[in-house]
């Protein structure tokens, strides 16, 4: 498979500001020196705990926000280089469904005008009659009925509602969708109905997702490669199936050894990690996980350890790796 979205040392720093003159008194580093590829036509889940920097990878990727330092190449472009017209040309090919389809489509809307809005802003020639039908088509790609086009989204349920979103994503026909948590806010039933769904539209249309989460039943479910995340880092980055049999990131193991597996032979000793998360506004020196890593030593504290391959295929920051 050949590369379709090259990310190196992306950062993603939020200034601070405190007193009478909002003197700068550091930064909250979200993302912090994120390397990671994507392939064409695979899904890439990226994982990690709660304020590790996944979001902030998948909106600054897409320059929903600004990232403020580091490289993205997206199909051969260099997506930071480009202006504003072409930026917005840039987005028909790469989209975003979000967490809460509830929050990102607005409620005075029908979902006819939801799903017109894409066509309006990049395609104005088109109206009338052959606009009309590309709704309908849209609605039916995603499993809804046209006959519900004008309706609102407090009239759907919470699934048709992701449907919606997955339909708006995907009206120009994007070849790059990050996925920001499609599923979690849905009931587990409800879940495996619109990941099917998703991997149905990927076969169809040759899509490739990053796929952003936390479960890693569901990434371990739908993913290809896997890229581990903490402090704002890829720390390990691997496919599906190796990262599940042999996680080699001590971060990695303690996050794997909390999934249930079916055959209590195979189950593994429970990592219990010590401490929070550290802040990223003050990350520790060195490896940003020495202060909860059950195997850490002294060159630990001092040396951030780099992204490095291990196997073909495989990926990890860690010294004693
Ligand atoms: Fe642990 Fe050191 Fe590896 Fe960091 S570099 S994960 S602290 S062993
Ligand atoms: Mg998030």
């Amino acid at each position: 498979m050949t590369t379709l979205l090259e990310v190196r040392d992306l950062k993603k720093h939020y200034p601070i500001r405190k007193g009478l003159f909002s003197k700068l008194t550091g930064a909250v580093k979200a993302v912090d020196g994120v390397n990671l590829t994507v392939l064409r036509g695979e899904t890439l889940a990226v994982v990690g705990e709660s304020g590790c920097g996944k979001s902030t990878t998948g909106r600054a990727i897409l320059r929903l926000i600004e990232p403020t330092d580091g490289e993205i190449l997206f199909d051969g472009t260099d997506v930071r280089s480009l202006g504003p017209e072409a930026l917005r040309r840039m987005r028909t090919q790469m989209q975003m469904v979000f967490q809460d389809p509830y929050a990102s489509l607005d409620p005075r809307w029908t979902v006819r005008q939801t799903l017109e809005e894409p066509f309006a802003t990049h395609m104005p020639e088109l109206a009338g009659a052959e606009l009309k039908d590309r709704v309908a088509e849209l609605m039916e790609v995603v499993g809804l009925s046209p006959y519900h086009a004008h309706r609102y989204p407090h009239e759907f349920s919470g699934g048709q509602r992701q449907r919606i979103g997955i339909a708006r994503a995907l009206a120009m026909n994007p070849k790059f969708v990050v996925c920001d948590e499609p599923v979690s806010a849905l009931d587990v039933s409800i879940q495996a109905q619109v990941l099917g769904l998703m991997q149905d539209l990927q076969e169809r249309f040759g899509l490739t997702y990053m796929f952003i989460s936390h479960d890693l039943s569901v990434v371990k479910l739908i993913s290809d490669r896997v890229a581990v995340m903490y402090l704002g880092k890829v720390v390990e980055l691997a496919p599906t199936k190796d990262l599940f049999a042999n996680p080699l990131h001590p971060y990695t193991k303690a996050l794997m050894s909390a999934v249930p597996v079916p055959n209590p032979a195979q189950r593994r000793e429970r990592v219990i990690l010590r401490g929070d998360v550290p802040s990223p506004e003050n990350p520790p020196p060195g490896c940003a996980f020495h202060t909860r890593c059950p195997v850490a030593t002294d060159i630990c504290r001092q040396e951030v350890p780099a992204l490095r391959e291990i196997s073909p295929g495989t990926q990890a920051a860690c010294h004693l790796v």
